[in-house]
């Protein structure tokens, strides 16, 4: 068994979707990046790659690299879960929580739990979310910005 940690911040912006763990959410912002900056999944990404020992998202899909823009994470993810599956492991369980002042979270964890699991072909059971604000407290209180944080256990196939 192996254990990783992801973790990620994307700065909120106008004029951009809210796509969080792959679902559209509808919301007067955006988070900013190169791909379509779903924090939730590069935190995801980032903590099964570390599980692996597979080094960090940022090396396996460089954002100088044009091919990458505005890519979905889902995408990501799911050729992230290739090399996971390549270095002989699958997936034990995920637990993850994402910072956000706004909008509430909760009615789209279900889809967002779907479309993770559809990405990675894991069971619904082995995949939590969780939402949390910082009570307006910093950057993120003040909405600038969303986070995440993920762990994910990895195991040997018998
Ligand atoms: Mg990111």
């Amino acid at each position: 068994m192996r254990v990783g940690m992801g973790y990620d911040v994307h700065r909120l912006v106008e004029g951009r979707p809210l796509i969080l763990g792959g679902v559209a959410i509808p919301f007067e912002k955006g988070l900013m990046g190169h791909s379509d900056a779903d924090v939730l999944l590069h935190a995801v990404c980032d903590a099964l790659l570390g599980a692996a020992g597979l080094g960090d998202i940022g090396m396996h899909f460089p954002d100088s690299d044009p091919r990458y823009k505005d890519i979905s994470s889902i995408t990501l993810l799911a050729k992230v879960m290739g090399r996971v599956r390549e270095a002989g492991y699958r997936i034990a369980n995920l637990d993850a929580v994402v910072t956000a002042q706004a909008p509430r979270l909760s009615p789209f964890r279900e889809a967002m739990v779907d479309s993770i699991g559809r990405a990675l072909g894991l069971e619904a059971h082995r995949i939590n979310i969780k939402f949390t604000t910082t009570e307006k407290l910093g950057a993120m209180g003040k909405g600038e910005g969303m986070g995440a944080l993920c762990v994910a256990l990895l195991e040997n196939p018998p």
